[in-house]
């Protein structure tokens, strides 16, 4: 346990996300499940709230108070070829997860940074890079160990209603202490990265092109504005016949000259590339929109921070496996407003007008969803959790979250009140 001043209490808290890490009474690094039951059991009875932190890529509001679990530690993972199953331990980033399964020709419906924790990554939905072709990661869960606010370590499977709460719901119900999920046959793929300096037409033409594409291929694009000049960076991942992916990726080829094309056959396990995320820590802050349609751009154009626009659709759109809590699978768009490379403790309230702007001109094609997995810091207060699920499915949530945690011992996350409402359309 590490309280504060102790040595090691600052590096144990901070995670990828820099700019306001978690800053609770006490840590307990678990190495085990029985360590995560023992800081539960503590929590509760001392009538302390839990944070759990793996590697702090998705950090809602921080801690500043109660006991925050950390389960970098916990970082086994274990494939069934014969099941194409992996079963993985709390700690695990998805980078463990695609080499491992890369050995049996499997590979895991991670996204676009395998740096990220596959355990949270999961049960908050998870958008891939194989998304439309194969659906949410959160689909494929087969079962949960879970560790719940009576501080019992429980196996929870398809059918159980913790199951179908932690799967979509996440923190809210318990700390995860690890996850069977399935893996897809996917080796080899067609994709890579083209950048384009003519931003424009890059977004016009690739939001037609989507509506053009069979569910095989999932793309996005970010418009990054670098200092002297804005690039446009278009992402493919095409799991078809890699002579129909390049077929299909000809109209993108024509937009003009590209500073850079990677688009080509690779290894799954190059899949990082895709993207190229950040891997170094830093602070953040970003907002997105769901969207139904999305017939004009201009409301992309012209912003200070990057943008990201990914095509959802396909797989997404069907659920499919056990049921769970995942909602909002009628959206179309995802888009993203990111501010990056922000000081520790910069005020967020400075960078909200900018980033409303875009979203309140887009506004017209907006679901009012959201996606759980992107809901950071200030942005992740229980309105914004609220808008992560269909309305009969969070009225649900809140009664087992009712039921499970009636004291919210769980509470420093994506918050789902234990208040039970009546589903408001
Ligand atoms: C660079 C980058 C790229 C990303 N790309 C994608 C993407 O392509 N697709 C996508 O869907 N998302 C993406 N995300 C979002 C990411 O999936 C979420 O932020 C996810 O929650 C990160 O999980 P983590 O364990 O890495 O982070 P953490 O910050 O450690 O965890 C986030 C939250 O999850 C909960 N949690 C963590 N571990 C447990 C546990 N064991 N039990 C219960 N609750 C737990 C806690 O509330 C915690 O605060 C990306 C984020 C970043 C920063």
């Amino acid at each position: 346990m590490l309280h504060r001043n102790d040595p090691g209490y600052d590096a144990e808290r901070t995670g990828f996300q820099l700019l306001d890490p978690h800053r609770p009474d006490l840590i307990v690094p678990a190495a085990t499940p029985e360590d995560v039951r023992r800081a539960v059991a503590h929590a509760a009875e001392a009538g302390l709230p839990v944070a759990v932190q793996a590697t702090g890529h998705g950090l809602p509001q921080a801690a500043t108070e109660g006991v925050l679990i950390t389960t970098g530690r916990m970082n086994a993972v274990t494939i069934n070829p014969d099941t194409a199953t992996a079963r993985i331990e709390a700690g695990v980033r998805w980078e463990q997860v695609i080499e491992a399964a890369a050995r049996h020709g499997l590979a895991p419906l991670s996204g676009s940074s395998p740096s990220v924790g596959a355990v949270s990554y999961t049960l908050g939905g998870g958008l891939g890079l194989l998304a439309r072709t194969y659906g949410y990661a959160a689909d494929r869960v087969r079962a949960v160990d879970v560790v719940t606010a009576d501080a019992e370590l429980r196996h929870v499977t398809p059918g159980d209603d913790l199951f179908w709460a932690l799967v979509g719901g996440r923190a809210g119900f318990g700390v995860v202490t690890a996850l069977e999920i399935g893996l897809v046959p996917v080796a080899r793929l067609y994709g890579g990265a083209l950048h384009f300096e003519q931003v424009e037409t890059a977004l016009r033409t690739w939001r037609d092109w989507t509506e053009t594409v069979p569910d095989e291929m999932t793309s996005s694009i970010a418009i990054i504005p670098f200092p002297g000049r804005t690039v446009a960076h278009i992402r493919i991942t095409y799991t078809g016949d890699p002579r129909e992916g390049e077929e299909l990726v000809r109209p993108l080829r024509a937009i003009g000259p590209r500073l850079l094309d990677t688009v080509g056959e690779m290894p799954y396990t190059a899949s990082a590339a895709i993207h190229n995320d950040p891997t170094t820590p830093s602070g953040y802050f970003a907002t997105h929109s769901l969207l139904r349609e999305l017939p004009d751009v201009t409301p992309l154009l012209g912003v200070r921070g990057v943008i990201e626009v990914r095509h959802l659709g396909g797989a997404l759109a069907r659920p499919q496996g056990a049921p769970n809590a995942v909602g909002n699978r009628d959206a179309r768009y995802f888009a993203a407003v990111l501010s990056p490379g922000l000081a520790p403790g910069t005020d967020v309230a400075a960078l909200r007008p900018a980033h409303d702007a875009v979203h309140d001109a887009l506004s017209p094609w907006a679901t009012g969803g959201r996606l759980l997995n992107f809901l950071y810091g200030a942005n992740a207060g229980p309105e914004q959790v609220r808008r992560a699920y269909e309305p009969e499915d969070y009225a649900r949530l809140t009664a087992l979250k009712a039921k499970w945690d009636p004291d919210h011992l769980f509470r420093l996350n994506h918050p789902i009140p234990p208040e039970v409402v009546t589903p408001t359309p």
